[in-house]
């Protein structure tokens, strides 16, 4: 199969039939073979029945149903788990995205690249409560990780299969997706799309996201460049406390000792003090991250590289 397209869908009934269309149209001329892969989040509102009887009239469409609503980014992640195709398509269930985009991502794709992200240059979404904290989170994203994009929220992507099947998606980690195929050595492009104002149905995010992404880029660093040696993060930040709360107390004591100085009124002391034992559990800290981070490998057989092809 050539290509997959994954669409998470949660509370989009009036929006199916027409995204449906518009695909098969989108797609008719190009002489792919394509499955449609519908991810039904735990919708109420009767998408589920739609969804239904869309695939009895084309069994390309493949529905998965979630047993309750657990987010875009799980849903996703079913999506890419069970997408058959050479190419995978993310893009979202509301309209938004254009699906005659399509030929032009898998173009772009041909031309050598493991994902291509859509860049949805005239986004149709009101500017304060939406457009204006996803230009802070691209922002924040484009200065904290390596892959630099102009929007990292557009769902409509374009993965080679290998690195779609590759992605570990927990949380809302959907937006670095990027950051993550990046990690794997992917090699990724932006290219601009269109964007359509939501008819029907309404938007599922308010502005709590934004603050997520904040926590999330913890995360993705931490994960991106020290998983495989968290001692390194942690031991520095011990090492640099000990050192600084040994030089300290060690003045305070050669004071005491030979200059008989009272340390009882010294607040010094105690930053001194604070300082090693913090220091000490930093350390510590990184030697259970090390720990960890083999029981994470070694218990999936996972390795810490990706081999892309080998030449014997
Ligand atoms: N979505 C989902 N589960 C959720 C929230 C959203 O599957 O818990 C889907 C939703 O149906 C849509 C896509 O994710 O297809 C994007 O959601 P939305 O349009 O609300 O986000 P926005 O475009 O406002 O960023
Ligand atoms: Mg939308």
């Amino acid at each position: 199969m050539d290509l997959s397209l994954v669409i998470p869908v949660y509370n989009e009934a009036d929006n199916l039939r027409p995204l449906c269309q518009r695909i098969h149209e989108a797609l008719v001329s190009t002489n792919w073979t394509y499955e449609v892969v519908m991810i039904d989040d735990g919708s109420t509102d009767g998408s589920a029945q739609i969804l239904a009887s869309l695939h009895a009239d084309d069994p390309r469409l493949k529905v998965l149903r979630f047993r309750r609503n657990f987010g875009q980014t799980a849903a996703l992640a079913a999506g890419f788990a069970y997408a058959h195709g050479e190419v995978i398509i993310s893009l979202d269930g509301d309209l938004q995205n254009d699906p005659l985009d399509i030929p032009r991502l898998v173009a772009k794709l041909n031309e050598g690249y493991d994902l291509v992200s859509g860049w949805r240059i005239n986004r149709q979404d009101p500017l304060l409560w939406r457009r204006l904290p996803s230009q802070i989170a691209n922002w924040l994203i484009s200065l904290t990780t390596q892959v630099k994009l102009h929007d990292y929220g557009c769902t409509l992507k374009a993965f080679r299969r290998d690195i779609a099947k590759e992605l570990k998606l927990y949380g809302e980690m959907h937006r670095f997706i990027p950051a993550l195929a990046g990690d794997l050595g992917a090699r990724i492009v932006e290219l601009p799309v269109a964007h359509h104002p939501r008819q029907r149905g309404r938007s599922k995010y308010g502005l709590m996201r934004t603050l997520w992404v904040i926590l999330d880029l913890f995360t993705v660093k931490f994960l991106s460049s020290y998983a495989t040696r968290p001692s390194h993060l942690f031991g520095l930040c011990g090492l640099f406390a000990v050192l600084l709360g040994g030089a300290i107390t060690l003045l305070l004591g050669i004071q005491k000792v030979f200059f008989g100085v009272r340390l009882a009124d010294r607040p010094l002391l105690l930053l001194g003090v604070l300082l090693i034992v913090t220091g000490v559990q930093f350390v510590t800290l990184g030697l259970i991250g090390e720990m960890l981070a083999r029981t994470y490998h070694e218990s999936q057989e996972k390795p810490t590289y990706w081999i892309k092809e080998v030449l014997e």
